[in-house]
């Protein structure tokens, strides 16, 4: 393209509410007829009252199908092979950030409408129009870029307050990092998802992502921890799924997201949640900024007190060796990657020191 766009994107509706799973029906029937419906055990049963009182009122069936557990090519072609063999014309997702992702890629190859139920609200997929997807063995693979968003994403926020405290917390780690990074895509005129710039809508989603965390985070971890749907949880989930999901494909990632990538080679974080490593990935990039000292600790500070990691020992790398946090350093700061998104050169040493960093900070933070 040889002109300048600005591209802003977002799902076709956005819905959400206590109780809304019972009403799926009433937003599925514009869609289609017969759904796919894919998800881990968890994911399909937290959903499963609703779905079987709320399709058949509107003449709509279903199909019911595990997920394998990794967004990996082949996964993604099984599940669009057995939405043709069902005949679905809708493919919905049950459940969290994985399936999200596969489901999303799959009804783009069969050529249907992704429909996403989130039942956790772990992180910023749901709304995107991009999977990320990984290798069998849980190792970042690539990114997909789809040319459609979701045609509806549905939020039942009592779902939400039922599922662990942690997935509400990793989501607002990812959130969290959504305005950093679009601020700094747009201080380097880095391009978003779409392949354009971003608009001013998008920027200001993403500053309202952060400023909502920041004022109902802590009340919302709370509320969960005692399963119940408050305005403050209602905020939070917004944040976690609309505002974050728009903010970042719209504004645009960079070094949070590009670590959190890098951080999948280091197999002590692997049973860690894509929004807990963004989150400590977050505080690297604050600290390659040098954002004022008081604003990082505001955030670090926030981050211990709603459970998400700030140390390299949080994130089960107590005593990683230096070389081989270097060498994901340096897989970070490769050519390609949304690290070269921030507004300065950067290179892999410089990475690495912002990872000491921020783990020398989180340290003191917590000795407070
Ligand atoms: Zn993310």
């Amino acid at each position: 393209m040889d002109i300048t766009v600005r591209i802003f994107g977002a799902p076709g509706r956005y819905v959400q509410g206590a109780g809304v799973i019972n009403e799926l029906g009433r937003f599925l029937a514009p869609l289609g007829r017969h759904v796919l419906v894919v998800g881990g055990k968890a994911g399909l049963e937290a959903t499963k009252a609703g779905r079987d009182s709320s399709l058949p009122a509107y003449g709509l069936t279903q199909t019911e199908a595990l997920f394998g557990g990794e967004v990996s090519e082949g996964e993604i072609r099984r599940l669009a092979a057995l939405g043709r063999a069902h005949g679905c014309d809708i493919l919905l997702a049950s459940g969290g950030g994985k399936a999200i992702d596969a489901v999303k890629a799959a009804a783009e190859d069969l050529g249907v409408p992704a429909v996403i139920v989130p039942t956790i609200a772990s992180n910023d997929a749901p709304a995107s129009a991009l999977s990320v997807l990984y290798h069998e063995d849980g190792t970042f693979h690539r990114l997909r870029p789809l040319k459609n968003s979701p045609a509806l994403v549905l939020v039942d926020t009592r779902l939400i307050a039922n599922a662990p405290v942690r997935q509400l917390a990793s989501g607002m780690g990812d959130a969290l990092a959504t305005w950093y990074e679009a601020d700094a895509c747009r201080k380097s005129g880095a391009l978003n998802n779409f392949g354009g710039l971003m608009t001013a809508a998008a920027l200001d989603l993403a500053r309202l992502c952060r400023d909502t965390l920041l004022e109902y985070g802590r009340d919302a971890v709370r509320a969960c921890e005692n399963r119940t749907v408050t305005p403050a949880l209602e905020y939070i989930v917004e944040a976690n799924t609309l505002l974050s999901g728009l903010g970042f494909e719209s504004g645009g990632v960079a070094a949070a997201h590009a670590l959190s990538e890098g951080f999948t080679v280091l197999h002590e974080m692997h049973g860690y949640t894509h929004g807990e490593k963004v989150a400590f990935g977050l505080l690297a990039q604050l600290a390659l900024e040098g954002r004022p000292a008081a604003e990082i600790r505001e955030i670090c500070r926030f981050c211990i007190d709603v459970g998400l990691p700030v140390t390299l020992s949080d994130l089960g790398c107590a005593g990683v060796d230096e070389a081989r946090l270097r060498m994901a350093a340096e897989a970070v700061a490769e050519p390609g990657r949304p690290s070269h998104n921030m507004p300065f050169p950067i290179t892999g040493g410089m990475l690495y020191e912002a990872v000491r960093a921020a783990d020398a900070l989180g340290r003191q933070l917590k000795a407070e």
